[in-house]
């Protein structure tokens, strides 16, 4: 069994450090919250006063903080990690934070002969409690391999995303998609029912298109991704419909600002020439005019 210092005992650390404990780890807590670190000794956790003293003969050492400058106080600022983390030792974030700062506090930490592995988190609190969570995995083969029975305690799927930093870069991604989403539902649904409909009925006809399947495992898949541009739905066509619902949508006085968005970007693509294309055609337009020439 592993000793682990566990650094961030909020509404995800307290919960999966407790995951740990089930699983026989020892598992030592520091947060700067008391009512929390009282939770985790009730969990039958030890604490200790620094991320430091936490650190002390662990072969493990676990980050789950709101933000990177939280991160890098914990393990590289004074009573840090660093300090007290033994050499082979692995340090693994858990945390969300931006890609170029895990980049950073792993070419700080390599000067200092410590590994890292960056694993954040999808799913939410609920699934952290029940020992289900999802691991986006950014490490070295033989890290990602160390690391895994200690993230099977806590979760049930760890993805391998492509070396170190890969999985920071992976949630910051896949969240994108679902805050962006998630906003651009919020919208959809407060439009519907401006326009009188049934939410049930617009929820079942959305769950039978790509509007509620998602286009990711629908449309792209069978034609965007393949590069097939032959209109099966054109862009003239997208672009009709989207004016109409930015009309419509004035007219209810409902604002659906991020189809007004959108819609210059079809706008855009009518302009390269593309209106006959399929609709997808935007993913290569963009593909095109935004990532940086090889
Ligand atoms: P939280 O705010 O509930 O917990 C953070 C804890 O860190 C707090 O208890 C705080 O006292 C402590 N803390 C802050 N700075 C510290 C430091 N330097 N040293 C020691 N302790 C410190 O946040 P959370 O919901 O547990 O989220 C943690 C991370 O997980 C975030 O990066 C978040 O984006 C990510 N995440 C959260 C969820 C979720 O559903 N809540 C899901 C996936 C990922």
């Amino acid at each position: 069994m592993a000793k682990i210092g566990f650094i961030g005992l909020g509404a995800m650390g307290l919960c999966m450090a407790r995951n740990l404990i089930k699983n026989g780890h020892e598992v030592i807590g520091f947060d700067f919250s008391e009512e929390a670190m009282d939770a985790h000794v009730e969990n039958g956790g030890g604490i200790a006063f620094s991320a430091a003293e936490a650190s002390v003969k662990a072969n493990f050492a676990i980050t789950m903080l709101p933000n990177g400058d939280a991160v890098k106080q914990a393990i590289l600022g004074p009573n840090g990690v660093v300090e007290k983390l033994p050499k082979d030792s692995l340090f693994i974030d858990m945390s969300t934070i931006h890609p170029l700062e895990t980049d950073q506090i792993r070419q700080n930490l390599r000067a200092q002969s410590v590994s890292m592995v960056d694993a954040p988190v999808g799913r939410t609190s609920v699934e952290a409690e029940k020992g289900a969570s999802l691991f986006m995995v950014g490490a070295e083969k033989c890290d990602f391999k160390a690391v895994q029975p200690i993230l099977a305690c806590m979760g049930d799927t760890f993805i391998d995303c492509g070396g170190p930093g890969t999985g920071s870069r992976m949630k910051i991604v896949n969240n994108l998609m679902t805050t962006t989403l998630n906003v651009l539902t919020a919208e959809v649904l407060t439009f519907s029912d401006a326009t009188g409909l049934d939410r049930n009925v617009a929820l079942e006809v959305m769950g039978g298109t790509a509007a509620g399947r998602g286009h990711m495992s629908t449309t792209y898949p069978s034609k965007v991704l393949r590069g097939d541009l032959e209109p099966a739905f054109m862009i003239d066509l997208a672009k009709k419909d989207l004016d109409i619902a930015i009309k419509f949508s004035e007219a209810l006085g409902v604002p659906i600002s991020l189809a007004i968005q959108a819609e210059e970007i079809y706008a855009n693509a009518q302009e390269d020439g593309r209106g006959r294309q399929d609709w997808t055609a935007i993913f290569d337009m963009l593909q095109k005019q935004q990532l940086p020439k090889p």
